[in-house]
């Protein structure tokens, strides 16, 4: 069975097609820019030449058409005909506490990830854009919704209530819902596999560092914690969000700047975490490791106040699982980065982890990099997002 998996967002739209049986990577691409001037897609099938083609879309549906075109073409295309696409994956966003894992999209279950726009109102939406244009140009065909917070559902109460009063929770849901799920859950499972455990029985910390990052602490195979709140700016340091803060900062900064709600939470999405802290050097963790190599404090100071944080909330989620059997880092500077790897572990010298100096300069394979015998290990395991999205949705239409 093919699958679709699309990953739709505001004026983006990334794809996979994934043969489930056998979990192999048929064709993939993106298409950028949509509905604004000059947009392109980028289509790279299999063991073929990657074809960039500019060309308008005016609106997702043109780009889903383009994707499909792209896929069905006799030239570049890796099937015959849309018959042989035979579901596709979406990812969601948000699926608030209504959405506790993947799931058929029906159009009840439409209508419930639009009730929870409110709470991802960037992406939802153009999640929901990407699901009519298929119901659209792929009548008939199944669709399944994987949602980016249904892995953190799991988590008790102690961990997802704010100590603010009750009623906005019960009013509202404003609780911890987490993000990047997809990529926890199937790292935490490669993870008990590497380390020869039973997922059921094991207790996991993933570092999804990325652009955006959180941690999650597993037990048993089900979150019990996860960095990111109602919304992706809490916790770690991020790309250009801030994570953690006072919240008293906002209404500090907004009257010294004299600036709006709106203008501040731009701020602390858009030009905080790791680009904010390094002045405004650069958001990507390659600029600041050679700000860093070259002496540049706002290298340095950023890089440690990154990591420090990792690390602080490793320790955190070291007691949510009373002992931890693997810490594994994934996502782009998760997988790439030895240097953060290494200075993140230093901090946790106390639990007896040391890193195997070889065993960190590799890159792209699921391996442990810790060398000590006793105590956790550490691994690095690239994540595979548009994978489980497959798996998620063969299971569920097979
Ligand atoms: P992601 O959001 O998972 O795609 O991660 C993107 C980020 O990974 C970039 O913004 C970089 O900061 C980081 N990254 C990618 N490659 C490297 C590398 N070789 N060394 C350090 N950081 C990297």
């Amino acid at each position: 069975m093919n699958v679709l998996v699309l990953n739709c967002g505001s004026s983006s739209l990334k794809f996979q097609l994934i043969n489930a049986e056998n979990e192999e990577l048929i064709a993939k691409g993106l298409c950028e820019r949509i509905g604004i001037e000059g947009s392109q897609l980028v289509y790279s099938p299999t063991g073929g030449e990657k074809v960039t083609t500019v060309v308008p879309m005016p609106d997702h549906t043109a780009a889903v058409k383009l994707v499909l075109d792209s896929l069905c073409d006799k030239e570049v295309g890796v099937v015959k005909s849309l018959e042989e696409i035979n579901a596709v994956g979406h990812r969601i966003v948000h699926g608030g506490e209504k959405f506790a894992a993947s799931t058929i999209l029906t159009d009840e279950v439409i209508k419930g990830i639009e009730e929870c726009n409110d709470l991802a109102p960037l992406h939802n939406p153009a999640n929901l854009i990407g699901i009519n244009a298929c119901k659209e140009l792929m009548p008939g065909v199944p669709m399944v919704g994987v949602f980016d917070t249904a892995f953190h559902q799991t988590m008790p109460k102690e961990a997802y209530l704010y100590g603010i009063p009750y009623e906005y929770y019960s009013k509202y849901k404003v609780r911890r819902y987490g993000f990047h799920g997809t990529s926890h859950s199937y790292v935490s499972q490669q993870a008990a596999r590497l380390l020869g455990k039973s997922y059921e029985d094991s207790k996991i910390i993933v570092c999804h560092l990325g652009n955006g990052a959180s941690v999650s602490a597993v037990k048993n195979g089900k979150c019990v914690d996860t960095s990111m709140g109602l919304t992706p700016l809490e916790g770690l340091i991020m790309g250009t969000r801030s994570g953690d803060l006072d919240p008293a900062i906002i209404e500090f900064i907004a009257k010294k700047e004299n600036k709006t709600i709106e203008q501040i939470m731009n701020m602390l999405n858009k030009e905080s975490g790791v680009l904010g802290i390094s002045g405004g050097l650069s958001s990507d963790f390659r600029d600041l490791e050679e700000a860093h190599a070259k002496g540049d404090d706002a290298g340095t100071r950023t890089l440690e106040a990154f990591c420090y944080r990792v690390a602080k909330y490793i320790g955190s989620y070291m007691v949510a699982l009373n002992g931890v059997d693997g810490i594994c880092f994934t996502a782009g500077v998760g997988e790439n980065s030895g240097l953060v790897r290494s200075m993140i572990c230093e901090k946790l010298a106390f639990t007896g982890i040391t890193l195997d100096k070889e065993a960190n300069g590799k890159r792209g394979e699921d391996i442990i990099i810790s060398s000590n015998a006793e105590g956790p290990k550490v691994m690095v395991i690239p994540t595979n997002e548009e994978l489980m999205i497959a798996r998620d949705t063969y299971a569920l239409v097979k």
